[in-house]
């Protein structure tokens, strides 16, 4: 009876845009304890905006923006292709506008982006960072005092901070705002009252995680983490709650949804590894859907039993 059962689950599933790979994570799903999250790209929309861009003295907007977006033509990180985006539109602005001199960059050479970090390489003939705090200073020297306060401020508002650095030089920083999916605080309510306890895991800093989980409803956040760290906590859960679900979009998920009890990845939104590695896939990032899979699994349970 077992088959049936199984097949009807994974059939329910995909009509509710859930792509099990196969019978046993359906009833696997079913007995989780405990759901870590990454945050940006799968609790967040993944295609946040430049809210705005911070020059330090002695550089402009401008420059800030179009050096940054010169290394991160080479990203597939979501924060990468909203930078993509906003210095396309300022360069648009600046063609319509006739007395306005434009900066002319080179290609940038030797580019290799660090997942859950930055990207680095070489712009004009000199090394450059786009990414976090912690990133570019292992390139660079001091931050200017200015920017570092309104860094801290952006960052309680929740906003992801992209530092950009060129040489020994901080040309400024870009504020990336991402949306909170508006499912996301429902979806997390619902998996608590079916008795899960939901946790962050998240490459990004601890102010602007803290803030995105105070939004959706998550107290236990986990920040600052390579993809390896990733990997480790979810390890740690295992041993604390057994079965673990992981939920992300990004490369550096991959290790973790690997490890996880069940991974689950966003099928939009989603990066070709983490898709790959996934063993559920979410058809349409509808973060409800989740709850729906954990139903169908404890289903196909009680009737298997
Ligand atoms: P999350 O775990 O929330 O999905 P990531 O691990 O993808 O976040 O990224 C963590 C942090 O690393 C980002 O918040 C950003 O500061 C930095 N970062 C990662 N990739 C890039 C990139 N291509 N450009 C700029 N910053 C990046
Ligand atoms: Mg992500």
């Amino acid at each position: 009876a077992i088959m049936p059962t199984l097949l009807s689950g994974i059939a329910n599933g995909a009509k509710q845009g859930i792509l099990f790979k196969n019978g046993a994570q359906l009833e696997q799903i079913g007995r989780i304890k405990a759901i870590a999250f990454d945050k940006t790209g799968t609790l967040t929309t993944g295609q946040p905006d430049v809210d705005q861009v911070i020059p330090a003295p002695g550089y402009s907007e401008c420059q800030v923006l179009q050096v940054a977006a010169k290394l991160e033509a080479y990203s597939e990180h979501p924060i990468g292709q909203a930078i993509v985006t906003a210095a396309q539109t300022q360069l648009e602005e600046q063609l319509s506008s006739p007395d306005t001199v434009l900066t002319k960059l080179d290609t940038p050479t030797t580019i290799q982006a660090f997942p859950g970090q930055g990207i680095l390489g070489w712009l004009d003939r000199q090394p450059t960072a786009v990414g976090q705090w912690q990133f570019v200073q292992a390139y660079n020297s001091a931050c200017p005092p200015t920017l570092q306060a309104r860094s801290e401020q952006l960052q309680q508002a929740g906003k992801t901070v992209v530092w950009v650095a060129q040489a020994d030089q901080i040309l400024g920083l870009i504020a990336i705002a991402d949306r909170v999916r508006p499912e996301a605080t429902g979806t997390i309510t619902h998996l608590k009252t079916l008795g899960l306890v939901p946790i962050m895991l998240t490459g990004d800093n601890q102010a602007t995680a803290d803030s995105v989980a105070a939004t959706v409803g998550i107290d236990r956040v986990y920040a600052n983490l390579l993809p390896e760290d990733k990997l480790s906590l979810i390890r740690q859960l295992q041993q604390q709650y057994g079965a673990v679900a992981m939920v992300g979009d990004g490369i550096n998920d991959a290790p973790a949804l690997a490890q996880a009890s069940v991974g689950i990845a966003m099928g939009v939104a989603g990066s070709d590894v983490a898709l790959e590695t996934a063993d559920i896939v979410l058809m349409s990032d509808r973060l409800e859907r989740i709850a729906a899979a954990v139903q169908l699994g404890k289903r196909s349970q009680r009737i298997v039993k």
